[in-house]
């Protein structure tokens, strides 16, 4: 007969017996975990929980909870990367829910990738938390398509917003940043805005693609995100564009309709433009400036603190 108490002992040195502990996730909820310390009585479920005891730290849902990652925790992910490299969105998706659920979050900004993954994960696991970060700045046609996913798969996306509205903003820099300083303007509406939401997540989804820029054709797909320090998981990190697009008409999964208006990659509206036939697909992106990515995904050399708060508390005072 099978002796789960031998099963255990081969995971487990520590003294038999068990503890509940309760626990909060990110957004408020309550969950129950269970420590892997086991009674001679130990049950089916005490395996499992002992097998998860087993798995490396940086692969579990609290992984963040721990210092910067040691070189032997960036190895262990790399591995895991290159296992993944062949599996399917799904198999990707189904690895990070199981990892990291309920710590597990996601960013879209609405693309055809995003709506593709909110697809995917809509059958795996509905209840991770994903956010927009709503810059102010959005298309109408960007929001609009937020409902229609909402209705289509059940999954609410949450609208996430900077520190100051839009006006707030443009007066306290005297006009749009955008128009002189779109760097700042990217940091202080969407990489703070990532910053204050991803507190307490230990990973999270993106929807980027190698063939996307040359900043992206090395992306891993599983990795560490040394910008805001938790696991980067990017499902379609191997796919192209086209791929993309015949799922998205296979399955007729939402899309943003401006894309049918020559727009490749839509981001706000002052900062996107539609790209002409042969065009790079990002090159819509800040036309005219020498900028392509929001810095979301980048490791910038320097990084520059923002002096939006200084200016903020100034203009209190007044
Ligand atoms: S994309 Fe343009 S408007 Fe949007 S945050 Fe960046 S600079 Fe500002």
């Amino acid at each position: 007969m099978h002796s789960l108490t031998n099963e255990v002992a081969i995971f487990s040195e520590r003294p038999l017996s068990r503890k509940k502990h309760g626990g909060q996730g990110a957004n408020g909820e309550v969950f129950q975990d269970f420590l892997p310390e086991y009674s001679s009585e130990a049950t089916e479920a005490d395996v499992r929980d002992c097998r998860l005891s087993s798995v490396p730290r940086i692969l579990t849902p609290q992984a963040h909870l721990g210092n910067l990652p040691q070189p032997e925790d960036l190895e262990i992910l790399a591995e895991e990367s290159r296992r993944l490299e062949e599996a399917s969105a799904e198999e990707i998706l189904q690895w990070a829910v199981e990892h990291y659920f309920p710590n597990l979050t996601m960013a879209t900004a609405f693309g055809p990738e995003g709506c593709l993954i909110l697809s995917i994960l809509a059958k795996i696991e509905p209840r991770v938390y994903v956010f927009n970060i709503d810059t102010g700045y959005q298309f109408p046609e960007t929001l609009k398509l937020r409902d229609q996913i909402a209705e289509r798969y059940g999954i609410v996306v949450d609208l996430q917003r900077p520190e100051f509205s839009v006006e707030e903003y443009e007066r306290l820099h005297g006009g749009p940043l955008y128009k002189t300083n779109p760097d700042q303007c990217c940091r202080d509406r969407k990489i703070a805005v990532v910053r204050r939401v991803i507190q307490g997540y230990a990973a999270w989804i993106c929807g980027l693609r190698r063939d996307q820029s040359p900043h992206r054709v090395q992306i891993p797909i599983v990795g560490w995100d040394q910008k805001f320090g938790l696991v980067k998981i990017n499902p379609l990190a191997r796919w192209t564009s086209r791929q993309v697009w015949q799922r998205i008409v296979q399955e007729k999964i939402p899309y943003n309709p401006l894309h049918e208006r020559g727009y490749a990659s839509i981001g706000c509206w002052p900062c996107t433009r539609p790209v002409s036939e042969g065009e790079d697909e990002r090159a819509g992106r800040w036309p005219g400036m020498c900028k392509t990515e929001c810095g979301l995904h980048v490791i910038e050399d320097v990084q520059t603190p923002s002096p939006l708060p200084s200016f903020a508390e100034e203009d209190r005072q007044q």
